[in-house]
């Protein structure tokens, strides 16, 4: 088999993995058999790093083990601690890559070492290559960096590359909120505008609703997480559970935990209505609204020649958000494919198109920059030169790959050197824009000022700008490459976070389902009353004996007695059907 290529949706909340199988993009299941992989990573009590829904179960009971949403801190120099270990955002992300890795691994019986990652249309350089770097820590070649829209767009128009279209892709996720213009025509999958909000998703609707909770017991939200974490940490579990509650009926309870996160027998009950939620929300609906706009503005379309406006990310769920996009466009949204899962599923065509599949022979993609790419100039008003201009080189939302040339002049006599400084964004100034770094030109002649010189931006498909400065005169160049890698990680650093993730303790794949089950009864223990405590008490000590012992039959019979006493209390995810979910996630 040739060397397979995977696509990996790595989200804010959840992860998951796909490849091309023939004709068609399939989803890759974990270690516990599930489709999607929670993005969150915690140290258990043994100081083993775990990833996935065990990390999850153990952030119930253990806030300061755990952490999840660190998409959200990509690019940026951030650091956190768990259990005296510390880690980067590239470094998380990597866990949650080299989980899916191995997974994938397993499931396919090969070494995978290549893959597609998907990143919001909207992440800025910086965000892109921590996320490249997320991938080379986690010993994968990342192919292709692919916008998820883009993803989206390529699963549907996958399916049906022959009609013609224009479609809308609305992606709301987790964390961020993306939306694309795209042509479907003849096999090609054009995208023709993006725009997104970095900071918007699904989560902020959770943490809306938690902090009005908090309001109605007399408490503001930023002090309790710093003064009760546990609690914070709970509430959040349970308003989590509450909002995909109203995503199908009118109204929900939350229980409200203690100040040790624990939910009690007299624990006080909150009853959310939908259009509550719907008033709390209010602000954050409205941000939805802006990206689609531009958008729409930035393709030169008006809302009426939009074919087909697709739903895709788990918080397109809300009923809510569904009929503010229904309002907008005359026909009413699509999501024939299940929107957790259609990213991960286009990044699967993509990697077939970088394998050179034979089934995606037919298919070409293009995708746009979604920001403007310039540089810093100085700008004359009569005779006074002020600074701190913003120059853009590549426009907004211009087809990517591209290279253009910008000509510029020397600003003062026998200046022999410029400093070209590169940013990006849309406003005026380069102050309110992200600087990407700067390079110098020397050798410019002696002479007067306006002495030529060229710049030329050139921007590939994974969003990696390469920028070559000429002095005309002499055809001297100077070639600077934004460096791939993350802000502030040399290939030194990413050398040593490799080795330092090969001597993290993990358990043995094969444990994985033992330790979620541990977890999921610990948490269970501490939020049911006191006789499900003791009998939860009784078969995790048996478990654990058994665990101890090593016998696999034992350890089966252990393990089947505590999962059904425990899916007795509350249904298990693997047993649910989305419309009777109850449990979060
Ligand atoms: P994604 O990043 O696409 O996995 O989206 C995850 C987001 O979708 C999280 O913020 C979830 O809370 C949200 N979500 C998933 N299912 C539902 C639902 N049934 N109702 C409301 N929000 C949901």
């Amino acid at each position: 088999m040739p060397d397979i290529v995977i696509g990996i949706d790595l989200g804010t909340t959840n992860s998951a993995a796909a490849m091309l199988d023939g004709e068609e993009p399939r989803l890759i299941p974990n270690a516990l058999g599930e489709i999607l992989t929670p993005s969150v990573v915690g140290v258990d009590l043994d100081g083993h790093v775990v990833v996935g829904r065990t990390a999850r179960e153990l952030m119930v009971t253990h806030p300061d083990r755990c952490t999840s949403q660190f998409k959200r801190k990509m690019g940026i120099e951030w650091k956190t601690r768990l259990a005296g270990l510390a880690f980067t955002p590239e470094e998380l992300s990597a866990l949650v890559l080299r989980s899916l890795k191995q997974d994938a691994e397993a499931y396919l019986g090969e070494p995978i070492t290549r893959a597609v990652i998907t990143v919001p249309a909207y992440f800025n350089d910086d965000q892109r290559k921590a996320t490249l770097t997320a991938g080379r820590i986690a010993g994968l070649k990342v192919e292709r960096i692919l916008n998820e829209p883009t993803a989206a767009a390529l699963a549907y128009g996958f399916r049906d590359p022959g009609s013609e279209r224009v479609l809308l892709i609305f992606d709301l996720g987790g964390g961020t909120c993306d939306v694309s213009v795209v042509d479907v025509m003849d096999g090609a999958i054009e995208v023709r505008a993006s725009a997104g909000e970095a900071i918007l998703g699904g989560e902020d609707f959770t943490r809306a609703m938690a902090a009005r909770l908090l309001e109605r017991c007399g408490q503001g939200f930023e002090r309790a997480e710093l003064e009760s974490p546990k609690l914070v940490s709970r509430l959040i579990w349970e308003s989590e559970t509450a909002k995909r509650v109203l995503s199908r009926q009118g109204s929900a309870t939350v229980r409200i935990p203690d100040r040790s996160g624990g939910i009690g027998d007299d624990a006080r009950i909150e009853t959310i209505t939908r259009d509550e939620f719907g008033r709390w929300t209010e602000p954050l609906m409205a941000r939805v609204e802006m990206p689609i706009r531009r958008a729409l503005g930035d393709a030169g379309l008006g809302r009426g020649d939009i074919n087909e406006v697709i739903l895709v990310g788990g918080a397109t769920r809300m009923p809510r958000v569904v009929e503010r996009i229904a309002s907008m466009f005359p026909s009413p949204p699509l999501c024939g494919l299940n929107p957790d899962e259609v990213v991960a599923l286009g990044a699967a065509v993509q990697a077939g198109l970088i394998a050179r599949d034979a089934s995606v022979d037919d298919i070409v993609v293009t995708d746009v920059a979604p920001f403007s790419l310039g540089i810093h100039i100085s700008k004359h008003f009569g005779l006074e030169r002020r600074d701190g201009y913003f120059l853009p080189i590549i426009h907004r939302n211009t087809t990517i790959p591209v290279s253009r040339v910008q000509k510029l002049q020397t600003v003062d006599p026998n200046q022999t050197k410029v400093t070209i400084q590169l940013y990006q964004g849309e406003a005026r100034r380069v102050a309110d824009n992200l600087r990407l770094g700067e390079f110098e030109l020397n050798g410019i002649p002696l002479g007067p000022a306006g002495q030529e010189l060229e710049v030329r931006f050139t921007y590939d498909l994974n969003g990696v700008l390469e920028v070559e400065a000429t002095v005309s005169a002499t055809r001297q160049t100077v070639t600077h490459v934004v460096t791939r890698y993350a802000r502030g990680m040399s290939a030194a650093d990413i050398a040593k976070a490799v080795k330092a993730m090969q001597s993290l303790k993990t358990h043995p794949r094969e444990e994985a389902q033992n330790r979620f089950l541990l977890r999921r009864a610990e948490r269970l223990f501490g939020q049911l009353g006191a006789d499900a405590r003791r009998i939860i008490g009784g078969l995790l000590d048996g478990f654990e004996e058994a665990l101890e012992q090593g016998d696999p039959v034992v350890i089966e019979r252990h393990r089947q007695a505590l999962k059904d006493y425990l899916d007795s209390q509350e249904p298990s995810e693997g047993d649910e059907s989305e419309e009777t979910a109850d449990g979060p996630w």
